[in-house]
């Protein structure tokens, strides 16, 4: 009787034992603390599209278009976001076009801020690069040529669910 008391003693330490071993036995995390309000940041962190973020300056390269059938092909006349270039005003932003930023994001060259309304050729892939749209005509947009060495600074980030 003492023997099978013992081995009785001993299974039920080895099943205790390998009880404490089941996934489902571990001890459950302490909740965790509710957000600190008193800790919360001032300021929202700057959005960020394709590790771009508002904010930030890149070296830039520029090239000029009007709204005719050479520089658009069969899109003449309107932008990648159904700007009608003809009916663009005094009062609205100028119109520029890359296709590295979302539509709808606003970018400053020189003093000057820009909507990113149009997307063009591969070209117009890098980063920095833009072309900017001139209501003067095809001849003035060739003869504005390309500029170098511009700092194109991003504004803000259009939504990108619009890109
Ligand atoms: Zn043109």
């Amino acid at each position: 009787m003492r023997r099978f008391c013992l081995i009785a003693l001993a299974a039920l330490l080895l099943l205790a034992a390998g009880c404490q071993w089941l996934p489902g036995d571990v001890a459950a995390p302490p909740p965790t603390e509710p957000a600190a309000t008193t800790a919360a940041p001032t300021t929202t962190p700057p959005r960020s599209f394709n590790g771009i973020a508002e904010g930030d300056v890149f070296p830039g390269e520029l090239t000029f278009y009007c709204e005719c059938a050479k520089c658009n092909g069969k899109w003449a006349g309107i932008t990648a976001d159904g700007t009608l270039l003809a009916e663009l005003g005094p009062g609205d932003l100028p119109v520029a076009g890359c296709n590295w930023l979302p539509l709808q994001s606003l970018v400053e060259v020189g003093g000057t801020v820009y909507r990113i309304a149009d997307r063009g050729g591969p070209g117009l892939d890098r980063v920095g690069r833009l072309d900017i749209f001139t209501p003067d005509g095809h001849e003035a947009a060739l003869a504005l040529g390309r500029v170098y060495d511009v700092e194109v600074r991003i504004l803000a980030l259009g939504s990108a669910a619009k890109y």
